[in-house]
Parts: structure tokens; sequence; C-alpha cells
């Protein structure tokens, strides 16, 4: 059977329908995708030894022959073991086997095997339970490295590695060669074919280094690619100028002084509107680093230029107080600032829309309501989207399709993405960061304690709450796309919202919110959370993007080393938005040195970009290409990569390769064009 990358993984042997659905479920369906489904990690099974030097409880492979017939015992139901007799010429081992009763048909007497695993003693007797046992010379899975790969029910890690195997043996040669070869040479890469042979199955730790290394860089020069050809496409568009007024109208309409960060941004707004071309611009800023009023002066701007703005934010609670922040705010400038959710229904919703239609309102304000078919816009010019991580690239495309010609575009964000990374993961975007908050607010104190201080920690909550304040408490992320592990947290939260309740804080008032709750219910508990009729919020992290509730002073995070910091800096700007002292305890079990150190960076300091180069330090930039990012196309291996240079060097080749070909037209580079295009293929319609 000739094996083609296109060919479909259930022609391959041994893979039925049921199998072919479970790889399925991993993303596997061709020959070309197991080829680039690259494993997590590796077992080293190369070390041959002898049975009486093997070192003990060390992993060997050792070649022995069977001296006798396997025995076979049930010890009860469900319970079955088989013992076999194998020696080398240097001394006998038994090795003893749970439950795979069918080896007793297999393994012959006086037949040569290759047998991995860890000798140990038991007594004078030298032992080996469940080992690996393969044919002399039919050797698969032993005498090599072997890869570990992501599995899922009804997929072991022995029929990928099989099918990997067989899939490398024929088709290793065909892996396109998508880095153009000047590229390669000047940068060491290793060529496609060595690189897939060597992923999954290294021939030592130097091969798979190479093969790694080509891979990142290729995915990562891939993705910089991408992000370069659609700022190039968006430059060359023709934006709507506006033209500018005089700040101090805008000023005029503000409780209080903007910041020096804030007014810096302005000006970047400014010049962007006023150059003809798009805006395309991301405001990083710290949670309460008063980015809002960023959103505001770019409405107040269109309007001035009698043209529309759209504001998106993730979840109606959030939407909801935009709206009374800056209708309270603009409308004393004129402005006509609308609300549109899922919940402005009916006849509302229709006057709503035909305002939209009329040109009569100048902001609105609301979820994902505003992507909606009935929604038309008359002058849409600036499209805002807030706390951007939560839409994805399509969305924000979507918005700004309703307006006619390209809208200007402004997305804000809380999650600081170290500068390095930033140019790979907004690198169609420009960068704007507000660095400073506003006068008067004092750091959220924040403590690192063990188990053992569980009990001051409770006493603490209850001193808080005496004193009027509310206090929220969290429980571990539920991680996406872990099916068991979700249920497993999910459940953590609701006992543990159920012990505070009945055991802990009987007099007072706890509420739960977490992510599988029906929308309205959640809503429901966050707000009566901000009316202050609940004293503690227990919740998992989807409080993350909240409304501010001025009066919460404390926020706990139960097992805190399962975040990273960033997150944890994220929740932590969750307290002291009001003028109270506030306080963030980081409650974990573990005893690692490491990581409760790792920890303590939060208690020194509150800047979100510090914090984020630790986390990037400290674990990689795979928190920040993980499934946070929404808006980035999935990643194969530049997730695990944990190396800073690779990234810089695709990103200047990436630079180099379209100063010289845009559009990476060039005959030569067509292979990698293709490629980019399929990893950015569900990003809707950006490169049409
Ligand atoms: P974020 O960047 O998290 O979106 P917000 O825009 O919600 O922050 O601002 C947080 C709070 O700070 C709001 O109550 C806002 O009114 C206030 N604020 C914003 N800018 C300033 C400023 N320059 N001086 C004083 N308060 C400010
Ligand atoms: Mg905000």
């Amino acid at each position: 059977m000739g094996l083609t990358l296109e060919t479909g993984v259930e022609r391959l042997p041994g893979i039925g329908p049921a199998r072919a659905r479970s790889l399925a479920k991993l993303g596997l369906e061709t020959v070309g995708d197991l080829l680039r489904y690259y494993p997590r990690s590796y077992e080293d099974r190369r070390r041959m030894s002898e049975i009486a030097s093997a070192p003990e409880g060390l992993p060997v492979c050792l070649r022995v022959t069977v001296t006798a017939p396997a025995r076979f015992s049930r010890v009860r139901k469900g319970l079955e073991l088989v013992k076999v007799e194998l020696a080398d010429d240097t001394g006998v081992l038994t090795a003893t086997f749970f439950n795979q009763g069918y080896l007793r048909e297999v393994l012959h007497t006086g037949e040569s095997y290759i047998c991995f695993g860890r000798v140990e003693l038991a007594g004078h007797r030298r032992v080996m339970t469940n080992p690996v046992l393969e044919p002399v010379g039919k050797a698969r899975f032993t005498g090599r490295i072997l890869p570990i790969y992501s599995l899922t029910h009804g997929v072991s890690n022995n029929l990928l590695a099989g099918l990997t195997l067989r899939c490398v043996e024929e088709c290793a040669g065909l892996a396109p060669e998508i880095i153009p070869q000047p590229v390669r040479l000047a940068h060491s890469l290793a060529e496609a074919e060595f690189a897939c042979r060597n992923i999954h199955f290294p021939a030592d730790e130097m091969a798979l280094e190479g093969a790694r290394r080509r891979l990142i860089f290729e995915e990562l020069l891939c993705l910089a690619c991408g992000m370069a050809l659609l700022r190039h496409r968006r430059d060359r568009e023709a934006g709507i100028p506006f033209q500018l007024a005089p700040r101090a109208g805008f000023l005029s309409l503000l409780p209080f002084q903007l910041t020096g960060a804030q007014l810096r941004v302005m000006g970047e707004m400014e010049a962007d509107l006023a150059s003809g071309t798009p805006m395309n611009r991301l405001i990083q800023g710290d949670v309460g680093s008063g980015k809002t009023m960023l959103a505001a002066y770019g409405a107040w701007l269109a309007a001035q230029n009698g043209y529309q703005c759209a504001l998106m934010a993730p979840t109606e609670l959030l939407a909801e107080q935009h709206y009374r922040t800056l209708a309270s705010l603009l409308e004393g400038a004129g402005l006509r600032v609308g609300l549109l959710t899922g919940a402005v229904k009916g006849k509302a919703r229709k006057a709503l829309y035909a305002a939209l239609e009329a040109g009569e309102m100048d902001l609105v304000i609301g979820t994902h309501a505003l992507l909606s078919e009935g929604v038309a816009f008359a002058k849409l010019a600036l499209v805002i989207t807030d706390e951007q991580h939560r839409f994805g690239v399509g969305q924000r495309a979507a918005l700004s399709a309703k307006a006619k010609g390209r809208p200007h575009v402004l997305v804000m964000s809380a999650t600081p993405i170290p500068r390095t990374l930033s140019l790979v993961i907004y690198g169609d975007l420009e960068v704007s960061v507000v660095d400073e908050l506003p006068p008067g607010r004092s750091p959220v104190a924040t403590y690192v304690v063990g188990e053992d201080k569980r009990q001051r920690m409770y006493n603490f909550v209850r001193r808080l709450v005496g004193e009027g304040r509310q206090a929220y408490i969290v429980c571990p992320a539920v991680e996406e796309g872990e099916e068991d592990g979700q249920a497993m947290d999910l459940k953590a939260a609701v006992t543990y919202a159920e012990t505070l309740r009945t055991q802990v804080f009987p007099d007072l008032r706890v509420g739960l919110a977490h992510g599988k709750m029906k929308s309205k219910e959640k809503d429901a508990v966050m707000t009566a959370f901000a009316a202050g009729e609940l004293d503690v919020l227990v919740s998992t992290t989807v409080i993350e993007v909240g409304v501010d509730v001025p009066n919460a002073a404390l926020m706990v995070v139960e097992n805190a080393d399962r975040f990273g910091l960033s997150q944890l800096h994220q929740l932590r700007g969750r307290v002291g938005r009001g003028k109270h002292q506030s306080y963030c305890v980081l409650v974990t079990s573990t005893r690692g040195q490491d990581s409760r150190e790792r920890l303590r960076v939060l208690s020194k300091t509150t800047d979100g970009f510090k914090i984020a180069e630790e986390d990037l330090r400290l674990r990689g930039p795979g928190d920040f290409f993980g499934s946070r990012q929404h808006g980035l196309p999935q990643l194969g291996i530049a997730d695990l990569a944990g190396d800073m240079r690779v990234l810089k060097e695709a990103q200047g080749a990436a630079e180099e390769l379209l100063a010289a070909d845009p559009e990476l037209c060039r005959p030569e580079h067509r292979p990698l064009l293709e490629r980019v295009r399929q990893l950015f293929s569900q990003q809707g319609d950006m490169f049409n």
C-alpha cells in the first residue's frame, strides 16, 4: 500500500472505524496529521545491559531467552498473572505480567527477546514487573528513544507510536520543505525529512535537538509571516482619516486628570486616526490603569468627525458597566450612546437597530450581540474590543465587516505580554502600553501562605467581612479541553463552596459562580455580589474578567501554584479598586521552594509586565501561546518551546523574507505561503 500524506488513517493496518473516530478526536485524520502530531516527551529505551550487572531500579534493555513455558494464574477476578523465566549469559530473571494473559500464547521457550524494564531484587532473585518484550530483530519499541504522545480514550501510546513509526518509515521523505533554502542554511536548520524522522524517533539527543529546533523555527516563521502579511495588507488599505479636535473638549468631561500614560496613548491614537491608513492598535495595561477612558476618547473623536463607534465586551455585565460609565461621561458632550446585549429584545432592540442604521446613535456598547445579522451601521468608523483575548481574531473581523470600508480598530487587553512575545502574538497590531496607575491607589498587599495558615486565612476573611468588606475565594482554573480534570475542578469549587457555607462561614452570605453555570445564573450571582448581597464569592477563574466591586478588599486564591503568575496578577486586579486597603492571599500546599519563590514574585511587584517577563523566564512562552490567546492559530510544537532565541531568529528571518517578497508570491516561497494559509485557515476570512 503506497501511503501519501493525504492517506486517511482508516487505511492504516489495525485501524477500524472506532479507532479512526478516537484518532479524529486528537485531530488525526490523515498520515500527514500523524506526522505533524509531535510527541509530548520521550522515553529513553536505548541502554543495553545484562541481567547480572543491570543497575537496580533503572530502566534498561536486556537481550534474553525464554527458558521455560510461561505460568498462568488467576489470583482473583480481574487479576491475572503470567510469570516467565528469562536468562542471558550472566544470570536469570523472573518477569511478572499483570492482566496480559495473551502472553502465554505468544512467548515461546528457547526464543530470544529484547526485554525493557526495571530490574528489582526480591531476596536473591532478580525480577521485573510488566516489562516490554519484543522478539529480537523485530523490536519496534525497545532499543531506541520512544516518543510519548498525548493520548485520548481508545488511543494508547503503543498504538500511536506504531502508527507514526509506519508513517515515518514510508513518508518522511514526503514532508514538504517549506523553509526556503537560503533561510535554512543561514540558520543551520535541519531538513524537513530529517526533522520529521527525528522528532518522532530520534537517533540520539543531538538529532532530537536538531529536529526540534527546526520545527519550532518553522512554526514561528509561519506565524511571523502570517502576522506580517496581515499587517502588510492592511497598511495598503485606505482608512478613514479623522480630523483632530482640541483635546480640551474631551478632557473637560472627566472628573479627574488623566495619567501621563493615558495622555501618551491618546497621542498615539491621534497619530493613527489622522494618518489616512486604518488604525490597528492594541492597548495593554494592567487592570485599573484606566483603559476605558481611552476607548471613550476614541468614541468622542469619532463622534466629532460625524462617525459611529462600536465597543464590544466579552460579557453582559461588563458591557453594562461600560455603558453606565461611558453614557454618563459622553452624553455630557451630546453623544448618543446605546447598549446592545442579548437581554435587549423586542421593540427596544428594533429601535436600537433603526437608530444605528440611521446614524442616530454615535456609540453602541454591547456583547457578541453586536455581531447579529440585523445590526447595521450608517457610518461605523471605529471598532473597539475590550479584553481582546476573549475574542477570536475572526470576531473582531466580523464586527469590522459591518463598516463600509476599513474601520479603525482598537483592542484593549489587561493581559500583559512580554515585549519579545508581543511581536509574534500581536504581530498585526501596533502596541501601546498604559504603564501607570491613577494616583492614590495603594497596592494590593499580597501574601503567600501554606496549608498550616488556613485557619488564620479564614479568620482574616471573617474580620474583613466584619468591617463591611467583601471577599473573593478562587479555586483552580477549569482547564479547557480536559474533560475529566474539568469535572474534578468543578466539583472542587462546588463542594468547597458548600463546606464554606455550612461549616466555615455558616453565619456569612456565601455565593458560588463557575463557568459551567448558565450565564444568567452566573450574572445573577455576580450582580448580587456587586450589590453587596453576598459577603464571600467562591468561584473559578470566571471572575477574571469581571465588573468593578470597589467594596471587595480580599482575594484568596486556592492552589495558587496551579496558576501562571500573570493570571494570578489578573485575579488580584479584581480587588483594590476602591478606597479600602486590599489584600491578596495565595494559598499553596506545595512544599517546593521553587514554586513558593515563584509566587513570592507577586508579593514583591505589582508591575504586570515584570510579572509576565518572570512567567516567561520560569515557565516559557507556553502560557502566552496557550488557550487564553484565542486570536492565535493553534501551534503544534512552539507551545512547548522555551527558547526565545529561536523566536527572535524566526522573527528576523520573516522580516527579511517579506522585505524582499512582501506577498510571498515568488515560486520558491510558495510552499511557505501555503503553510501560512493553512495555519491561519481557522481564522475566518483574514486571508482572502
Ligand atoms: P481598566 O484599565 O482596568 O479597564 P478602568 O478604565 O476600568 O481600568 O479604570 C479603573 C478605574 O479608575 C475607574 O473607576 C476609572 O474611572 C478610574 N480612572 C481611570 N483613569 C483615571 C485617572 N486618570 N485618575 C483617576 N481615576 C481614574
Ligand atoms: Mg477594563
